[in-house]
C-alpha cells in the first residue's frame, strides 16, 4: 500500500494570540509541533504499512523549519518525507494550499491512499482534506474514527457523526481525514529520528519549480480568498457592585436580572 500522509507543522498552543495592529499570528516563543490530528494520521499510515506492506510518504507545506515536522515523522515510522517550501507559496489560502499539495501529490505518483488531520488547530478550516480529494477527483471520507478493514481495491471505515456514526465502504484510492479517536500515536524511535535529523533519511524539499507550478497559481496570487481583517473580539466586563443590606440588595438584584431578561 502506498500511503501519502499530510502534515502540518502549527504553533504549540490552542490559544493562538493575534497581533492586534497587524492582525497576524504571534508566533514568537511559541514552539511549533505537528499538528495533534495529524499524529493520528502518521499512526494510521504506519500501522496500516507494518500489516498490508508498501511505504509512507509525508508531505508538508510550509518555512524550512517545517522539516522539523517531518523528521518527527520519519521518526515515527515514515519512509520518505517532502517539504514544499518557497517564498511563492507564502499567504497561501486554503485553495491554493490544497493546489500545492495536489501537485506534490500528482509529482509522487501512485497511491492508494492519503490520509490527513480533521483539522490543524491553527488555521482550523478543515478545507484542506477535502479540497485535496476534490482536485485530485478521488473519494473522500472525513471524520474517521475505525479503518476496519483494507482489502485489495477498497477500504470500510466508520466516520463520526454529532449522534452516532456511519460506516462507509469505499474505493482506492481514497483520502481520509482522522481524527483523535482513531489510535494512540506511538513516540518517534530515537535512532530514526537521528538518522532524518542528520539526513541520512530522505527528505526532499520541492520549491514551485520542481511542481511545474506558475508563481501566480500558488501563494498568495493563486489564493481565491483573502483576509480582509483578523480580529480577537474585545472583551469588555461591566461590573456593578450593589451595596445596602441584604434584603434591599437582593431585591435590586432581582429587579436588574428580571429588567435583562435573565431570569
Ligand atoms: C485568505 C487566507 C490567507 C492566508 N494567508 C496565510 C499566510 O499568509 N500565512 C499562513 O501561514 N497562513 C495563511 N493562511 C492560512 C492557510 O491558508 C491555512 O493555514 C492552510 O491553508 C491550511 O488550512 P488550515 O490550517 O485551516 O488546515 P485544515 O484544513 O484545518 O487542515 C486539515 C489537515 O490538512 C493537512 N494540512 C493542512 N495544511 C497543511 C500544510 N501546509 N501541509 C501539509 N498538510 C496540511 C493536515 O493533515 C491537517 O490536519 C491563510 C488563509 C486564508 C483563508
Amino acid at each position: 500500500m502506498n500511503i501519502i500522509v499530510l502534515v502540518k507543522q502549527v504553533p504549540d498552543t490552542t490559544e493562538v494570540k493575534l497581533d492586534p495592529k497587524t492582525g497576524n499570528l504571534i508566533r514568537e516563543g511559541i514552539e511549533s509541533i505537528i499538528n495533534p490530528d495529524d499524529r493520528y494520521a502518521i499512526e494510521a499510515a504506519v500501522s496500516l504499512k507494518e500489516r498490508h506492506g508498501g511505504k509512507v510518504t509525508a508531505i508538508s507545506m510550509g518555512p524550512p523549519q517545517a522539516i522539523d515536522a517531518i523528521s518527527e515523522a520519519m521518526g515515527m515510522g515514515v519512509d520518505q518525507g517532502i517539504l514544499l517550501s518557497d517564498k511563492a507559496f507564502a499567504g497561501a489560502d486554503t485553495w491554493a494550499t490544497s493546489f500545492t499539495l495536489g501537485k506534490a501529490i500528482e509529482k509522487v505518483g501512485e497511491f492508494d491512499l492519503i490520509i490527513c488531520g480533521r483539522q490543524a488547530i491553527d488555521g482550523d478550516t478543515a478545507q484542506i482534506g477535502p479540497q485535496v480529494a476534490d482536485y485530485l477527483d478521488v473519494p473522500q471520507v472525513t471524520y474517521v474514527f475505525d479503518i476496519e478493514k483494507v482489502e485489495e481495491d477498497g477500504i470500510v471505515v466508520k466516520r463520526r457523526l454529532e449522534d452516532g456514526f456511519e460506516r462507509i465502504q469505499c474505493s482506492l484510492p481514497a483520502l481520509l481525514t482522522v481524527i483523535g479517536e482513531l489510535n494512540e500515536p506511538r513516540y518517534p524511535l530515537v535512532d530514526r529520528l537521528l538518522d532524518a535529523c542528520k539526513e541520512k533519511a530522505p527528505i526532499a524539499v520541492w520549491n514551485a519549480a520542481d511542481l511545474g507550478v506558475q508563481v501566480s497559481e500558488v501563494g498568495l496570487s493563486g489564493s481565491l480568498t483573502q483576509v480582509i481583517k483578523t480580529f480577537a473580539p474585545k472583551v469588555e466586563r461591566q461590573g456593578q457592585i450593589l451595596e445596602g443590606d441584604t434584603q434591599t440588595v437582593v431585591g435590586e438584584l432581582l429587579g436588574k436580572l428580571k429588567e435583562n431578561r435573565l431570569i
